[in-house]
């Protein structure tokens, strides 16, 4: 199978590009056509007009989706194009390096094993056409200066061309590569952090404390009686109150705090630098932020959400799951207590004292 390409995923903007190419090439055919008319070359004039005709068409195939179309147009033009310039006026006419512009351009728009075969293809019309000017002279040769003038045209025109194609191929996998991020790390429902990358960050915060000691603090928090509010008003009503928790959970904790979504109705949050007690402070405020927010439904009715949440502190002999888990019982005492309430852990003075 072929393996997943970050720019070829990438479509929209790649055609767009194609459509730029276009008006870019058939602005530089209609510059040839005149230079070539200046330099008495009128067959090679006339192949612009011909070419940009074929640019004109690919362009409107563009637009209207014909990208197969449109392609080949494109192919045939440059293919056609540089393989007449170079046997009327010369290799060194510098026509050939357009052909060279599809080697990177192969490989964003096919599949990998298409792409060897166009490219096998294309290197031996490059090789044939230089072969064929070994053995014959141009047909329809021009000064040596103007000459020049015209390889080093078709020099820069291919230099902007190329840097145009790379830049566009940079920003396509850097954008595709910082999509795949956020998609591999945040929840999407809620843009929080997921559960795998809230691991890693944490893990990372307890290696911090082992070093310098200061305290951690883990709040979990489940909201109350989730399941009704889905039943009474619907799934994509409890969606929408699912995206509003979080985002009063991360308005109501600082920046430098690690929350996320660490189940359906449940939020993990990492308070570095933050004691028990300053941990249960946040967790009340954020208790009572959702508390006094008005939660309404689609049909104008008031829903009753509230949060019930449990608070630990990291140990020294704990790991993440230790202090999950102690957090958790918390949790559940909150609600065998009747919900809408924060819970500390309960600090085991005996097992501290042995
Ligand atoms: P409790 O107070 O004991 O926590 O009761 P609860 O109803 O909140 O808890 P329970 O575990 O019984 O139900 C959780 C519900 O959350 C069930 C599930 O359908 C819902 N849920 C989980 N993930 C999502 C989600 O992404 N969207 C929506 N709309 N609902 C979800
Ligand atoms: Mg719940
Ligand atoms: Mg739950």
């Amino acid at each position: 199978m072929a393996a997943r390409n970050p720019v070829r995923e990438s479509r929209p903007q790649f055609w767009q590009v194609a459509k730029r190419c276009c008006q870019l090439a058939a602005t530089v055919d209609v510059a040839f056509f005149f230079l070539f008319h200046l330099l008495g070359s009128p067959i090679l004039a006339w192949v612009n007009v011909v070419s940009v005709a074929m640019y004109v068409v690919a362009y409107r195939a563009l637009g209207k989706k014909q990208n197969g179309l449109a392609i080949t147009l494109i192919w045939a033009e440059v293919i056609i194009h540089a393989g007449l310039g170079v046997v009327l006026i010369g290799w060194e006419s510098g026509f050939h390096y357009y052909l060279l512009m599809f080697i990177p351009a192969l490989f964003v728009s096919m599949r990998l094993r298409g792409a060897i075969a166009a490219l096998a293809g294309l290197w031996g019309y490059y090789v044939a056409l230089y072969l064929l000017m070994w053995f014959i002279e141009p047909l329809q040769p021009i000064a040596p200066g103007p000459l020049l003038g015209v390889y080093l045209f078709n020099l820069s025109v291919v230099f902007a061309m190329f840097s145009y194609l790379s830049f566009f191929y940079v920003t396509m996998v850097t954008s595709a590569n910082r999509k795949l991020r956020r998609m591999a790390t945040t929840d999407p429902l809620t843009g929080l952090f997921n559960r795998r990358h809230m691991t890693c960050l944490v893990e990372k915060e307890l290696a911090r404390f082992r070093r310098n000691g200061h305290p951690v603090a883990f709040l979990v928090l489940d909201i109350d009686h989730f399941k009704a509010i889905n039943d009474q008003y619907g799934h994509e009503t409890g969606d929408r109150v699912l995206e509003d928790v979080a985002g009063i959970i991360k308005t109501r904790l600082r920046t430098q705090d690690l929350i996320a979504r660490w189940g359906g109705e449940e939020f993990l949050a990492v308070l570095p630098d933050t004691g028990i007690q300053s941990g249960q402070a946040s967790a009340e405020r954020v208790r009572e932020a959702l508390l006094t927010h008005d939660w309404l439904a689609p049909n104008g009715e008031r829903i009753d959400l509230t949060i019930s949440a449990g608070v630990s502190e990291f140990r020294a002999e704990d790991d993440l799951n230790s202090a999950i888990n102690r957090a958790d019982r918390a949790l559940y005492r909150s609600k065998e207590l009747g919900r809408n309430r924060v819970e500390l852990e309960v600090v085991q003075e005996v097992a501290l004292q042995s």
